[in-house]
């Protein structure tokens, strides 16, 4: 007999446990699936919960306001200043994002998965979800593996996919206009990272900062992405780098080199003078661990016909940091409300789930096309052009302002005029100005984003239109 529920949520991890949870306190009799036995709920693979760990304190506090729910040591490891933001050559520092968290992972996911379980939601473990079922094109339930390895379905009204990036419902979906099967490998990250104790020899806030979260960015070290070091409490840190496919295969060729993403974690390292002393901290078995994490704006659409996605499932982390804590915890919160929603009102069409779109978009979605336009630019500039444009290209102002998808609004043009030398730079700021001017109409898109179905594919024609054009004229070129 195959069984039935109102709601399935695949996957819980962030997004899935507050989408299961939301959805489960609005009375949906709501099922997660997901492959972790219940004291490991929300690991990713076997590497264990891979992340960066940081978090914005705006996002903790939109958790708390919408459901109530505070969030404490020991699963907040500790509070940071804000982000800070080094050039290659570490002579500038710009302050990204405000006060924030470093996470103590397998800790939070275990919380917010006894949260969504009280509001009575059922944890199902050991499951491998395998696809959608698909009737008439509408989503109508899952299909996978129990833990004897025995195929299973399981109906229900709403699906929501919080599987993560490598989602197989999303995969699965008939191909249509909402939701895209796969994100292209030039919108993704390949990053590692380990959990370290260290012993700090000497100071040097460049390198270690137990305040700050540190991102380096350094197209040698890290191509088409960044080095971070993220302090946790006592002196351990989360360590660790991202890259790009085309600009690391750029940079071997330009350098000769032969270096993957597990040599240049090695390399950006033992770069840092600071790290001395290093030990494996692997509490929870989460010490080191490889994975993918999407860097372009969330899918234009979040649903499908009896289907939702949050979190990594619909590309959500933020194009140039790839902080994809808030985004999936928000979602989820959005998507368990709606979906609670359109189970009381007995209606799951995508008219009345299209508010999720909406919400999601007013909330935080309509900065991250503006967003992934400055990525694809920032990836096209080698480390000489980055030092350059930190010291003359912006202010700090200008800088943060362009790190939340907002356009400054001062003249740049001024700026060429007065400060600039060299045709490589200049052609940089030009590039800049173009990049910048492509943001303003993203976000303008974004602004006017679709508050029905019917209004979506012209908008969303445009906007793939405005972003192939940036796509085209800039094309990685890390050395
Ligand atoms: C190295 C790295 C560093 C990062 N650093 C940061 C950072 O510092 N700050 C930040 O904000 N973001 C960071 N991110 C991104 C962040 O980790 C993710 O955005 C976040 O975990 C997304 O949560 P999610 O709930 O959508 O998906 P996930 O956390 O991936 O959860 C998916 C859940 O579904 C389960 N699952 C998947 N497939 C199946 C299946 N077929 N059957 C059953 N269960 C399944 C998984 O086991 C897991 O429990 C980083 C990512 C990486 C890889």
């Amino acid at each position: 007999m195959e069984e039935s529920y109102d709601i399935v949520v695949a996957g819980s991890g962030l997004a899935g446990s507050l989408a299961a949870a939301g959805a489960a306190r609005g009375g949906a009799k709501v099922v997660m699936l997901d492959r972790n036995d219940y004291s490991k709920a929300g690991r990713k693979t076997n590497w264990g919960w891979v992340c960066g760990d940081a978090v914005a304190k705006t996002h903790v506090d939109f958790i708390e306001k919408e459901i109530g729910l505070k969030l404490n040591e020991p699963h907040l490891d500790l509070k940071v200043d804000g982000v800070l933001v080094l050039s290659p050559d570490l002579s500038k520092k710009f302050q990204f994002e405000g006060e924030g968290y470093s996470l103590d992972r397998p800790k939070i996911a275990k919380l917010l998965v006894d949260y969504a379980v009280k509001q009575g939601a059922e944890y199902r473990p050991h499951v491998e979800v395998e696809g959608p079922i698909i009737e008439n094109n509408v989503v109508v339930g899952v299909f996978g593996r129990d833990e004897k390895g025995e195929q299973f379905k399981i109906r229900s009204k709403i699906v929501i996919d919080g599987l993560g990036i490598a989602s197989t419902i999303r995969r699965k979906l008939p191909k249509n206009d909402y939701i895209e099967n796969m994100v292209s490998t030039d919108d993704i990250e390949s990053t590692g990272r380990y959990i370290m104790k260290f012993k700090p020899e000497g100071e040097d806030l460049r390198y270690y900062d137990p305040k700050n979260a540190l991102i380096h960015l350094n197209q040698e070290l890290a191509p088409g992405g960044y080095g971070w070091v993220f302090p946790k409490t006592g002196t351990r840190i989360n360590i660790g780098l991202g890259v790009e496919k085309k600009s690391i295969e750029i940079r071997n060729a330009k350098l000769n080199k032969k270096d993957t993403l597990h040599t240049l974690i090695d390399q950006y390292i033992a770069w840092n003078p600071m790290m001395k002393g290093l030990e494996m901290d692997n509490t929870d078995e989460n010490g080191k661990g490889y994975w993918s994490v999407t860097v372009r704006r969330q899918f234009d659409s979040l649903i499908y016909p009896g289907y939702m996605g949050a979190g990594d499932s619909m590309a959500m982390p933020n194009p140039i940091s790839a902080g994809g804590i808030g985004p999936a915890m928000t979602a989820g919160v959005l998507a368990g409300k709606v979906a609670a929603e359109a189970i009381s009102a007995k209606d799951t069409s995508m008219e009345f789930l299209w508010k999720y779109n909406v919400k999601f978009n007013e909330v935080y979605g309509s900065k991250t096309a503006a967003l992934e336009a400055f990525r694809v630019y920032l990836q096209s500039l080698n480390n000489d052009l980055i030092n350059y444009g930190m010291h003359h290209f912006l202010t700090e102002d200008e800088a943060v302002a362009i790190s939340y998808g907002n356009v400054p609004e001062i003249s740049l043009a001024s700026k060429f005029q007065k400060l600039l030398s060299g045709i490589a730079n200049i052609n940089a700021f030009k590039n800049l100005l173009y990049t910048r001017d492509k943001m303003m109409k993203l976000n303008g898109l974004y602004m006017r984003y679709p508050s029905t179905e019917k209004e979506f594919l012209a908008w969303k024609r445009i906007v793939n239109a405005e972003l192939h054009e940036v796509k085209q004229r800039f094309q990685p070129n890390p050395v």
